[in-house]
């Protein structure tokens, strides 16, 4: 673990802008969930992370100044339910997007404010824009701070550990979409939701949509050689470079893929098994 992503450590990342790591480390959050602080004197609180009090508590005694916003860039359970007692404790204004439907939603962020995509958030200190970022999560958002250029990712792009896109919520085709649109911003650093700042944003969302391009042309190559196998079948042929304890998970990034592919006239299922389209 980098020796400043310590839980409960805060760490001033650039002028007006700090990082304290939740203590929920694990093997899909990393570290923890980063909840960063921006500003001197009204701020900004991005992802309070999960409800834990010592967190919460310590947001509150490492903040610089007022807590005036809490914003939230999507509703899975290690980002946003800290928000609410937050906001409740220091009388906050929250901003997001509410939860979409679906079981690993977290139905207790209500926004006093929904952002849209390009809403902006400005003070003396600072100018955020919201992105709507949709992939990871349909109602995710990217926090782009124009003073420094910096983007806060959440967990469209994460550092040290592979985005999950678990459909129906998780979409790949608009993860994709997401990333090629971010390349348009003139960015100098990545700030994710898990793990260390990313230098040459560019080179990094070029990676990963090659990534995310690579893995999908095994997928046609696995249809191609094995048609009409189950999304359980076919796994382990897609991701035979991945340890078959992970099978489950990749099975619902794969599953991601052959949506996509579907959706893009080069797949179809019948009866749960998948084929190329003729
Ligand atoms: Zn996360």
């Amino acid at each position: 673990m980098a020796k400043n992503l310590i839980p409960g450590e805060p760490v001033l990342i650039a002028p007006g802008v700090r990082r304290l790591v939740a203590p929920n480390p694990g093997m899909m959050t990393g570290p923890g969930t980063n909840t960063y602080l921006i500003g001197e004197q009204n701020i900004a609180v991005i992802d309070p992370g999960p409800a834990i009090d010592k967190h919460l508590e310590k947001i509150k005694e490492v903040t610089p100044g007022k807590i005036c916003w809490v914003l939230v860039t999507h509703t899975h359970p290690d980002h946003s339910p800290g928000a609410m007692p937050l906001a409740q404790s220091t009388g906050a204004e929250l901003m997001g997007i509410s939860a979409p439907s679906g079981k690993v939603q977290d139905k207790t962020f209500i926004p006093h404010h929904k952002l849209n995509d390009g809403d902006s958030l400005e003070t003396e200190e600072f100018l955020i824009h919201a992105v709507h970022t949709p992939g990871h999560a349909s109602n995710h958002l990217c926090f782009l701070h124009e003073t420094l250029n910096w983007l806060f990712t959440g967990d469209h792009i994460m550092n040290g550990s592979t985005v999950v896109i678990d459909p129906p919520d998780g979409n790949m085709k608009h993860y994709l979409e997401s990333l090629k649109r971010l390349k348009t911003f003139n960015l100098s650093v990545l700030a994710p939701g898990h793990g260390d700042t990313m230098d040459n944003p560019k080179k990094v969302i070029d990676w990963l949509i090659n990534h995310r391009l690579n893995r999908e042309s095994k997928v046609v190559k696995a249809l191609k050689k094995y048609p009409n196998l189950t999304l359980h079948d076919l796994t382990p042929f897609v991701y035979a470079d991945v340890g078959s304890h992970l099978h489950q998970l990749a099975s619902r990034s794969l599953l991601a893929h052959l949506i996509k592919l579907e959706t893009d006239g080069k797949a179809v299922a019948k009866n749960e098994r998948w084929c190329l389209s003729s």
